[in-house]
Order: C-alpha cells, then sequence, then structure tokens
C-alpha cells in the first residue's frame, strides 16, 4: 500500500510523494477503503500473509486516519493467517498515539527511516530529523508492542568519509535492530539532486569509497549478527522482510494506492502515480492503471533474474535452464557460456545446485545479471 504523503520533498528522492497543501489524507483514506474494498475477492482466496505500507512517509498520517484505514484492511481481508504487517515510518512523524494505533491494527514490524546519524548528512539528504531521532523512535515502537525494527541508511552521501560511513553502521547496529536496509545514494533523473549535480555544485562520492563502504557494510552487519540476504539487505537469522521476499522470489501481491505495483501470475501492473487521478477516477472501487504487462515467458525469466540474483540464495539452476531452453535454442546456450564466463570471473558461486552471485558478484550484480539477461538473446 502505497501512502503519498511526505512532510517534505527530499532532493535526491524520485519515489511518488508530494507534500499536499489541499489536505486531503482524509479523502484519500477513504479512497484508499474503496480500493481495498475492490481488491479483497483478489485476497480471499489466498488469505493475506504479508502487508506493506510505504510511501511517502505513511507516519504522516494521523492515528484517526490510521484507525479507519485499519478498520477497512480487517473488514475487507482475511488477516487471520497474517505473518508480517510493516509500515514504513520517518523518524519525525512518529507519536505513542501511532505506534497503539498500529499494534491495535495489527502492525508487527516497522521500518525506520534514518539515513543517516549524522547532522551534516542528514542536513545534505534534507532530512529533517535530527541523529537522536530515530533511537528515540524505535524505542517509541517497541515500548507500544512492535517487536520487529528495521532501519535504512544511505551510503555515498556527498561528504561522506569511510570513517563517517562507520559511524553510521555502528550507531545503528547499537540499536539492537534485526534488520538493516543500506542503499547507496544514487541520482535519479528528474530529482532536484541530480540537478545539483549537473550544474557542478557537490563532489559526488568517489566510486572506489562506495565500494570500500560496500565492503565495510558486510563485515559490521556480519559483526552485530546480520548476514546479507538481499544486495542492500541485512538480517538476523529468520528477521528477513518476508514481504519483500515475496517480490524477489517472483511471488503474487496485489496493490493499493497511487504508483503502487501489482503482480498476480504474470500480470503485472502500476497505479497511476497521480493523487488527483486516483481521488477523481474510481472504476468501481479499482484505481485508474497507468501500465499492464501480460504474462511473457521471455519477460519473466528476465526479471526472475534480475530479482532472483539480488537474493543471496540465487535462484535454482535446473529450473533457470529449463526456462531457457523452453524459449529458444539458443537461449539455454547463450546463457551456459554467460554462467561459465561470469563463474571464471569469481562473479558467481560454482553450486552445482544454486545460481548465485559470490560477495565479489555482489559488488558488480547489476553487470552480472545485465550480461545473463542478455545471453538470453530475445
Ligand atoms: S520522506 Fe522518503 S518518500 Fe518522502 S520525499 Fe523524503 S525520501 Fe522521498
Amino acid at each position: 500500500m502505497h501512502i503519498p504523503f511526505c512532510a517534505h520533498k527530499c532532493h535526491y528522492c524520485d519515489f511518488y510523494s508530494l507534500v499536499d497543501p489541499r489536505d486531503r489524507q482524509g479523502s484519500f483514506v477513504d479512497r484508499l477503503g474503496r480500493e481495498l474494498h475492490a481488491l479483497a475477492p483478489w485476497g480471499r482466496g489466498a488469505s493475506l500473509a504479508t502487508i506493506f505500507v510505504g510511501g511517502g512517509t505513511p507516519s504522516l498520517l494521523p492515528p484517526f486516519l490510521w484507525d479507519r484505514l485499519l478498520g477497512v484492511l480487517h473488514e475487507a481481508f482475511d488477516l487471520t493467517s497474517l505473518e508480517e504487517f510493516s509500515v514504513e515510518c520517518n523518524p519525525e512523524s512518529v507519536s505513542p498515539e501511532l505506534f497503539s494505533t498500529l499494534v491495535r491494527g495489527g502492525v508487527t514490524r516497522v521500518s525506520m527511516g534514518a539515513q543517516s546519524f549524522n547532522p551534516s548528512h542528514l542536513k545534505t539528504l534534507e532530512r529533517r530529523h535530527s541523529p537522536g531521532n530515530a533511537g528515540r523512535a524505535l524505542a517509541m515502537a517497541r515500548d507500544a508492542g512492535i517487536p520487529r525494527q528495521s532501519i535504512d541508511l544511505i551510503f555515498g552521501i556527498p561528504g561522506q568519509t569511510l570513517d563517517d560511513w562507520k559511524h553510521d553502521l555502528d550507531d545503528a547496529l547499537a540499536l539492537g535492530t534485526e534488520h538493516l536496509s543500506c542503499y547507496n545514494l544514487t541520482y535519479e533523473p528528474g530529482t532536484a539532486m541530480t540537478a545539483r549535480l549537473k550544474r557542478g555544485e557537490f563532489t559526488p562520492a568517489d566510486e572506489d569509497v562506495e565500494v570500500e563502504m560496500f565492503r565495510i557494510t558486510l563485515s559490521a552487519a556480519r559483526g552485530a549478527g546480520l548476514e546479507r540476504y538481499e544486495v542492500s539487505n541485512f538480517a538476523k537469522p529468520g528477521a528477513q522482510c518476508r514481504h519483500n521476499l515475496v517480490y524477489w522470489r517472483g511471488g503474487n501481491w496485489l496493490a493499493a494506492g497511487p504508483s503502487a505495483s501489482g503482480h498476480i501470475n504474470g500480470h503485472r501492473w502500476k497505479n497511476t502515480p497521480r493523487l488527483d487521478d486516483y481521488l477523481s477516477i474510481d472504476r468501481d472501487g479499482f484505481a485508474p492503471v497507468s501500465e499492464h504487462e501480460t504474462p511473457d515467458p521471455g519477460r519473466a525469466l528476465t526479471e526472475r533474474l534480475m530479482t532472483g540474483l539480488r537474493l543471496s540464495e540465487g535462484l535454482e539452476r535446473a529450473w533457470v535452464v529449463a526456462q531457457a531452453t523452453a524459449l529458444h535454442a539458443g537461449a539455454a546456450s547463450g546463457l551456459a557460456r554467460a554462467i561459465e564466463r561470469q563463474t571464471a570471473l569469481g562473479f558467481l558461486e560454482t553450486d552445482p545446485a544454486r545460481l548465485c552471485l559470490t560477495d565479489a558478484g555482489f559488488l558488480v550484480g547489476d553487470s552480472v545479471i545485465l550480461e545473463l539477461a542478455g545471453a538470453l538473446d530475445l
């Protein structure tokens, strides 16, 4: 579920989100409720296993609107088998009342957007909280009865040194988190930060420094008992984000809210990323959709390579070979050659059962995956 509101647009962010001066949060929650009711028949066959509410800033919704939203969720769906219910929070927009409301509605996990514990880097990112806020917000969530917690950090911030990054990791891990997401700052087209970069207003992080930061992340996380299970995600045993695993393992999920994306048995769609359209277009509750792809075996295998190889568990080799063989005569042989080359380079494991990246492969994961996908010659 996508909640599109933010208190401020961070200048590196390319998620669909807006600062809304028109006070439309109430009408948004009502509209989201209608969409959830429309989606419910799709979710009932297999009762929901996980829920993830992201944004935007979900914690910006006031408790009374959360109460309304959670009421609709429980009304519309069978949540008796729910294993995990995550909500993204920003440290500056939480309160004990909000967390109590979330607990009453069945939320079991918060993902806290700390990003950094260094005031100067928070300023560079245009994040409005102070370094101590994230720890206080997590303690508040724990006191309210939310047992599972994750922290988001960003590295490769202009001006950030290796020592600064190490401190950020130490500060996050000292909070005892069971899950850590560490994202390399990227300059997405159309963001204010990319425009500033183009104008030469700051120097981006050096690529070698970023690689070293990636290495430090792995050793710091492992030192605290968190293992990498996805390129940017680390968790204690059993603490992986089950919802995100559904994406990376190519499962089925529903989507609600503007810009949310769904996938059911090869059909992929994305709700139109525009709040005005979402509020004004109501097709029996369903949201306007801006992208829809129907099942296609070549695309499905490419996507499985792109998402499955991001995971430490990788993909089942025999399954990948069978899928490639079914595509066309050259796909399996082309893929086999690409796998052999990347294995010789030390970027893929030699495991006969699983196709997965090595630690060195994770540093160049995108290029390995692109070569494998390209070798299918679609
Ligand atoms: S709070 Fe998050 S979603 Fe909102 S603008 Fe900042 S980075 Fe983007």
